[in-house]
């Protein structure tokens, strides 16, 4: 015969490869942060807005967008609170809030209301900063992502397929010596994270929060927005960034935690960051309270 055994199984190992077995509780990753993701090819979208960029005042259209609305923010989300180990990122999904609602936001450039899904976060290690995106030439140590669908469709997957599918915000953290503020929500989510070390591994969160409580103090009314993607496989390029200008201040044992996470190979989850995209002739807008005029006169 011209087709053997052995040409069958050549041909089949590939997919029995990629559909190894996991245990069922977290998506089996085929992909890692080894080159950032320059080694992604097949499995991210290549296109002109992909994300992350570097973003500034100065390549930026100063623009007076409305600022953001966040909905339900204030009201005490349903438990229990679940944080995962992803195998790349911590990743928490955003269940109703008491009120039999969901958290939303809108404002800015969104059309209509996005709801909230999920947040994860992008981390360096002791002695590299992790941010995806880069403002005015600056990495941050950590960039965490809350993630909304719009209402429009009816689940994420459906609404990657869409250009105004998803809103993801973005929120730089600093790691200052002493933080005057230490922000409960954060404490208690940065709290939890030795528990899920391992692949897969998850754990409750005690008591109850607000979505709000993980935006600490942070000046909403400064940000940056764009058209760009998803900085994971399959990078669909289906999401409109609100990445806000000022860090929120964060201690280093808190940010510390995010370093000892493991992967599915055991290997320590660090730089689970996107190296950056070509902004190509997006336009990025940049909304603020300040008065630029000083600016302008220069
Ligand atoms: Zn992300």
């Amino acid at each position: 015969m011209g087709v053997n055994l052995f040409q069958k199984l050549f041909f089949l190992l590939p997919l029995a490869y990629q559909y190894s077995p996991n245990d069922g509780s977290s998506e089996n990753t085929d992909w890692n942060y080894d080159q950032n993701g320059a080694d992604w090819q097949g499995i991210c979208a290549t296109g002109f807005r992909q994300t992350p960029i570097k973003l500034s005042v100065d390549s930026s259209l100063i623009v007076p967008l409305p600022r953001m609305y966040f909905g339900n923010y204030d009201v005490r989300l349903n438990e229990p609170l679940t944080l995962v180990n992803k195998g790349y990122t911590v990743d928490m999904t955003i269940p109703n809030t008491r009120n039999g609602q969901r958290p939303f936001i809108s404002g800015g450039l969104l059309k209509g209301q996005y709801v909230a899904e999920g947040v994860h976060f992008h981390w360096g290690s002791p002695v590299s900063r992790g941010s995806e995106h880069v403002i005015n030439r600056k990495r941050y140590d950590v960039e965490m992502h809350i993630v909304h669908r719009n209402t429009r469709y009816n689940d994420v997957t459906e609404a990657l397929n869409y250009i105004d599918g998803v809103a993801v915000l973005g929120v730089m953290f600093k790691i200052v010596r002493n933080p005057n503020n230490r922000y409960p929500g954060l404490r208690k989510l940065f709290s939890a994270v030795p528990a899920i070390v391992e692949y897969g591994s998850e754990v409750e969160l005690p008591g109850s929060m607000t979505l709000g409580q993980l935006l600490g103090d942070l000046n909403t009314s400064d940000f940056y927005t764009y058209k760009g993607s998803l900085t994971t496989p399959e990078c669909n390029e289906a999401v409109t960034w609100t990445v806000f200008a000022q860090p929120l201040p964060i201690s280093l044992s808190d940010i510390s935690k995010l370093w000892i996470l493991q992967d599915s190979n055991g290997n320590l989850i660090r730089n689970n960051y996107r190296t950056l995209q070509a902004r190509n002739s997006r336009p990025v807008f940049y909304r603020t309270n300040k008065d630029l005029s000083d600016y302008y006169l220069g």
